[in-house]
């Protein structure tokens, strides 16, 4: 039998798709690679994919997982692999009120996750543009970060337990509820971020919290990105860390929006160099409640703050949501960001990560190199600042990819030098291999090439991806 008969065999004519039926999963989200996969499959259980995988090993056939495909580094490119789809594996599974945690299937969609954990007076923190249609499987394997890694870290600090189908077809389950677990090597955060190169993420264990009682949202001009910083520094102290999304969006990027959708409004009639969007949250009644002035208070002490700065001169202006639809604006317009990064090409991703006091010095550097490198580029800045990772998207004046890869070198020696990271919350795919060929340490490298071999000798699981080829 052919393998596409076996996999039939165990999936069913209608979850083992060919011809036209695949054609939705033959691009990357940002349209910047094309593929054929082999077949697209299916399953609805951990046992079907194990089956699945053990059959693409006697095959010879490469196995790319695909969730949610709006990963932004071409992470699920798969030309002739067999491409997993586990969007059927949509349950979740048990809420656990008391300890906090949910369990849930690598299918599950993260809105999904936040509107049931929402009904049960929790939340999920982990969010961003996409949370409509990226899984569960794919934040996990990207390690995504979000807006709210400043509160309560990126993906790896919200998982407790994960199962993984390896590739030779073994199921590891490790599906702690713990919170402390010393019995070896972590190889739940192994699994995590590894791009689905070291086997398919069937479940997980992810932490719940309370749920916020009120929000405090601001858009705010500063007069520097250094009075940025020390504003989110005053903010925190102010409020006991309070402070859960820190985002940058400079004059550019509010341009790009007007751009994007006719129907959007400037924040603020002047055209500021330098917008922050805060947002305070918490789960305490008492800050929640309205005071003498009919503000919530937590509103009231976010408006003390900034028109302190405002008299002091650090800030220019500042406006805070007055309701849930002026706050739902403001995330509109920060989370459009991917949207505007569209809206012109070629264009060159950077997602870099820099200490949280080196932002400015990067964005000033960049101001002076990239019209040395190319006088005709664009660039479009959007950033979470409050963790220090800038997107630093660059629409170049010429699709060349020497052109290209150029510009990218030089963005890496700017962020090297200032102990930063070429990539902050995305990954490498296929689109970072060059940055990780040139930046990463070659030890570690070597390890982490060690570690791909041992586990997957034969190279099926999603090959080419995150590991440039050794010399
Ligand atoms: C509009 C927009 C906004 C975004 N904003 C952010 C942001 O603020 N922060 C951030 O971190 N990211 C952001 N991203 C990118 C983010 O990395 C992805 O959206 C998300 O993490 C991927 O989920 P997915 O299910 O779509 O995965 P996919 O795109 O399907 O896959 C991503 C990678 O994971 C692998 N994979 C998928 N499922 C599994 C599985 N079950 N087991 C093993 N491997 C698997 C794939 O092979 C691929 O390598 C944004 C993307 C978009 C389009």
């Amino acid at each position: 039998m052919s393998l596409i008969e076996e996999l039939k065999k165990v999936l069913g004519d209608q979850n083992v798709l060919i011809g036209t039926d695949k054609e939705r999963y033959s691009s990357d989200w940002l349209g910047q690679y094309q593929f054929e996969p082999l077949c697209v499959v299916r399953p609805t259980s951990t046992e079907e994919v194990s089956d699945i995988v053990r059959l693409a090993r006697s095959f010879h056939v490469n196995i790319v997982p695909v969730g949610g495909n709006t990963g932004l580094n071409g992470g699920t490119h798969s030309d002739n692999a067999i491409s997993i789809s586990m969007e059927r594996m949509n349950k979740i599974r048990e809420i656990r009120l008391n300890s906090k945690i949910a369990i849930v299937e690598a299918g599950v969609i993260l809105a999904n996750l936040h509107q049931i954990v929402n009904e049960n007076d929790l939340m999920f923190p982990l969010t961003f543009g996409a949370r409509g249609s990226a899984t569960i499987g794919g934040v996990l394997s990207t390690n995504a970060g979000g807006s709210n890694v400043l509160k309560y870290g990126n993906t790896r600090d919200l998982v407790l337990g994960v199962e993984i189908v390896l590739p030779s077809g073994e199921i590891m389950n490790l599906m702690s509820e713990l919170h402390k677990d010393n019995s070896g090597y972590c190889l739940r955060d192994l699994v995590i971020g590894a791009e689905g190169t070291l086997g398919i993420i069937t479940k997980a264990v992810v932490k719940l919290f309370p749920k916020p009682k009120a929000y405090a949202t601001a858009m705010v001009a500063v007069k520097s990105l250094d009075s940025a910083l020390a504003l989110l520094n005053e903010l925190q102290d102010g409020t006991g860390g309070a402070v859960a999304a820190y985002e940058y969006m400079p004059k550019r990027y509010i341009q790009g929006h007007m751009e994007l959708s006719s129907s959007s409004k400037k924040p603020f009639k002047k055209d500021y160099e330098h917008l922050v969007m805060v947002e305070l949250e918490t789960t305490v009644e008492l800050f929640s409640r309205y005071g003498d002035d009919g503000k919530v208070l937590l509103s009231s002490e976010l408006e003390r703050i900034l028109n302190k700065n405002l008299n002091e001169g650090f800030i220019l202006d500042a406006h805070i949501a007055q309701n849930e639809e002026q706050r739902l604006i403001m995330w509109e317009r920060r989370e459009a960001a991917a949207e505007i990064s569209l809206l012109k090409t070629p264009l060159i991703n950077n997602d870099i990560a820099v200490p949280l006091d080196k932002v400015s010095k990067f964005l000033t550097a960049m101001e002076k190199k990239l019209p040395e490198l190319d006088p005709g580029a664009d660039v479009l800045i959007v950033s979470h600042l409050g963790d220090g990772n800038v997107h630093y998207t660059v629409w170049p004046s010429k699709d060349d990819e020497k052109h290209k890869d150029k510009i990218m070198e030089e963005i890496e020696n700017v962020v090297l030098n200032l102990g930063g990271s070429f990539s902050a919350e995305h990954g490498i795919g296929l689109s970072k291999l060059s940055s990780m060929e040139r930046r990463k340490d070659r030890v570690s490298l070597n390890v982490m090439r060690q570690i791909k071999n041992a586990i997957d000798p034969e190279g099926i699981m999603n090959p080419g991806k995150v590991l440039p080829k050794a010399n």
